[in-house]
């Protein structure tokens, strides 16, 4: 009884017991917007909007540049840099993905390379300013090489260039949802878009629970997650939404180096197939087929089938 007692009084000083927030990591991909709604206004309001969801949810995200978007053809654009210029001077940090969205699986790795030191130049310029380091690379469509070779080769260039590889375990399909908001928004159909809108956090959820579900069964815990959403159109009008679910399930947004340092980040990837897949899923492979969660949530069928994609 006595025993008892003690441990209740040392639960009750220490916090010994208590649940470890979960934490977080948002990053965004394929900056300054990716929207079939191109003119200058609408990417404007869009990065206007993301920016500020993420200054009211305090959110410490992290933008991945893909800088041929700032280039009319080898003329540079200010009023595009501008639109970069809003993260920087919210204080957000911005990563590298490279200059034109090319594959590492579909062209070899020295243009790969070049393209990806191409892509770097007004980052690192915006950044400096701030007294910041380009420091992050994110390969596009997460595809990561096809041949242990190439990967490793790479790995020793990023490194020579000071890169660490942004890995993300929360994977999902918020690019299919955006597409089909573009294009209810295209047909002049608001109520479309709402339906397709208030589709999206309850999928981003059952996603995040699955990655949950598939951390413990790999890792037999809750490991640092690493949400990987795009600069687009959707993400725009529901960030908020997004930031509020997470705090709803006892999440802590941290920034990419902090969650880059539960020790989980440091199992090898191997993986060398044609897919962009979560690294959850690549070290659970490694493990045993077993070890894959199966029902992975899948976008709904309408929001599918308006996207004009034809599987996720
Ligand atoms: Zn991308």
């Amino acid at each position: 009884m006595r025993f008892a007692v003690f441990l209740i009084l040392v639960s009750a000083c220490t916090g010994f017991g208590q649940k470890a927030a979960r934490t977080i990591a948002v990053t965004i991909d394929d900056l300054p917007v990716v929207s079939t709604r191109r003119d200058l206004n609408n990417r404007i309001e869009i990065t206007k909007k993301l920016v500020s969801h993420i200054k009211k949810a305090k959110m410490p995200a992290i933008g991945f540049v893909n800088e041929n978007k700032l280039y009319s053809g080898s003329v540079r654009e200010e009023k595009q840099v501008d639109l970069l210029r809003m993260w920087v001077d919210a204080g957000l940090e911005l990563g590298n993905h490279t200059y034109s969205h090319r594959s590492l699986n579909a062209i070899p790795l020295a243009e790969y390379q070049a393209d990806l030191l191409k892509g770097e130049a007004v980052t690192r310029e915006l950044l400096g300013r701030k007294g910041k380091k380009l420091r992050f690379f994110r390969h596009p469509f997460l595809q990561t090489g096809r041949s242990m070779e190439v990967k490793a080769q790479f790995d020793t260039f990023l490194k020579q260039h000071g890169y660490t590889v942004a890995p993300i375990t929360f994977d999902n399909a918020d690019y299919i949802f955006s597409r089909a908001y573009d294009i209810a928004f295209d047909k002049g159909d608001p109520e479309l878009m709402k339906k397709v809108g208030e589709a999206y956090v309850p999928y981003m959820e059952s996603k995040l629970e699955y990655w949950e579900r598939q951390s413990m069964k790999l890792l037999g815990r809750e490991m640092s997650q690493t949400l990987l959403i795009h600069a687009n159109f959707i993400n725009s009008d529901y960030l908020d939404d997004l930031a509020a679910m997470f705090k709803r399930r006892g999440y802590k947004i941290v920034s990419l180096a902090e969650s880059l340092k539960d020790e989980a980040y440091q199992l090898p990837d191997t993986y060398v197939g044609p897919a962009g897949i979560s690294w959850l899923h690549r070290w659970a492979r490694d493990k045993g087929w077993e070890f894959i969660v199966p029902d992975e949530p899948k976008v709904p069928g309408f929001v599918l089938k308006l996207s004009g994609f034809e599987s996720e």
